[in-house]
C-alpha cells in the first residue's frame, strides 16, 4: 500500500503542482505515493469563508482559527484507518534531520499541517499535534515549502521510489558524514581534471578515496556532524592523512 501524505494548507492546488514532477511525481504516478490536499477553508462556513481571526490581546497580525483546521484534520484522519502522526511545520519546531526523515519514512501515513498568518490557534497545537518541524532558524510566510521539503525528503527513503543510480545510501547524513564530490565527463577541462583514481578501475583505492573525501570535508564544513560518531581505526587514519594534506597545502598556498 501507498505511501500517504494528507496536507492541510489553504493552497492546494499550488501545493499539489510543486509536488508532481521529478522524484516525488514519478513516485506518485508510479503508485508509491498518495499525496492528499485538504483545504481548511472548505470548513469555514461564515459568509465570507474566513480561517483567521485577530489575535486575542491585542497587537498586529492574525491567528489560524482552530475550528477550520480541526474539520480538515478530522476529514482527514478519516479517510485512512492507518495511525498517522499530526506535524505541524513551525519554527519553533524540533529542526528537521535525517533520522527524524527516516523515522517518517518508517510509518505509513504523516497528516502535515500548514500554517499562515502568525500562526495556529495555541490549543488546536497543544491538543491535537504530535510533533512540531522546523526546517531552519528562519520565518517563512507559510508551512507550504516546509511540507515540501519533508514530502520531498521522506519519499526518497520509501522503498522502490530512488532506482539504483539514484540511491540514497551514500547521501550525506545516511552514514553520520557529507557527501564526498562527484566528476563526469569530460575528464579535462579548463576548470580542472578528474581525480586520477577515479579513472584508475581500482575499486578498493576508489572506496578508500571517496571515504577519506567525506571524512574531510564532514572535518572542514561540520564538524558538529564528526563529534556524534566515532571513527574506527581505518577512519581515523584517512581523515589524519587528509588534515597532514589540507594543512601542507595551506603551507605552501602562503
Ligand atoms: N509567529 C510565528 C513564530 O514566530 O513562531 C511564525 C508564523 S509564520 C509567519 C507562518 C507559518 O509558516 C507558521 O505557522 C508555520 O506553519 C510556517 N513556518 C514558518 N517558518 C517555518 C519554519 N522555519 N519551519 C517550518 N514551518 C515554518
Amino acid at each position: 500500500m501507498a505511501y500517504r501524505f494528507d496536507l492541510i494548507s489553504l493552497f492546494p492546488a499550488e501545493l499539489d503542482a510543486a509536488l508532481n514532477f521529478g522524484v516525488v511525481g514519478r513516485a506518485r504516478q508510479r503508485g508509491l505515493l498518495d499525496i492528499v490536499l485538504t483545504n481548511p477553508r472548505d470548513f469555514a462556513f461564515d459568509a465570507y469563508k474566513r480561517v483567521d481571526e485577530r489575535v486575542f490581546g491585542g497587537g498586529p497580525g492574525m491567528v489560524f482559527k482552530l475550528e477550520p483546521l480541526l474539520l480538515a484534520l478530522k476529514q482527514a484522519q478519516a479517510q485512512d484507518s492507518r495511525p498517522a502522526q499530526v506535524i505541524y511545520l513551525s519554527p519553533q519546531g524540533v529542526p528537521l534531520r535525517q533520522p527524524i526523515v527516516r523515522q517518517l519514512a518508517q510509518h505509513a501515513r504523516s497528516i502535515l499541517i500548514c500554517g499562515r498568518y502568525e500562526g495556529i490557534d495555541e490549543r488546536f497545537i497543544e491538543r491535537y499535534v504530535d510533533l512540531e518541524l522546523s526546517i531552519g532558524d528562519y520565518v517563512l510566510s507559510g508551512g507550504e515549502p516546509a511540507a515540501m521539503v519533508v514530502v520531498d525528503a521522506v519519499s526518497r527513503l520509501l522503498p522502490g521510489v530512488l532506482n539504483k543510480a539514484e540511491s540514497a545510501e551514500q547521501d550525506s547524513f545516511e552514514n553520520g558524514l557529507l557527501d564526498c564530490p562527484h566528476y563526469t565527463r569530460p575528464e579535462n577541462a579548463a576548470e580542472g581534471s578528474v581525480p586520477k583514481v577515479l579513472l584508475s578501475g581500482d575499486h578498493a583505492a576508489i572506496a578508500r578515496w571517496r571515504l577519506q573525501q567525506s571524512l574531510g570535508r564532514t572535518w572542514q564544513r561540520r564538524p558538529d556532524l564528526l563529534a556524534n560518531i566515532s571513527l574506527n581505526a581505518t577512519e581515523q587514519a584517512l581523515l589524519a592523512s587528509y588534515q597532514a594534506e589540507f594543512a601542507k597545502s595551506k603551507r605552501e598556498s602562503g
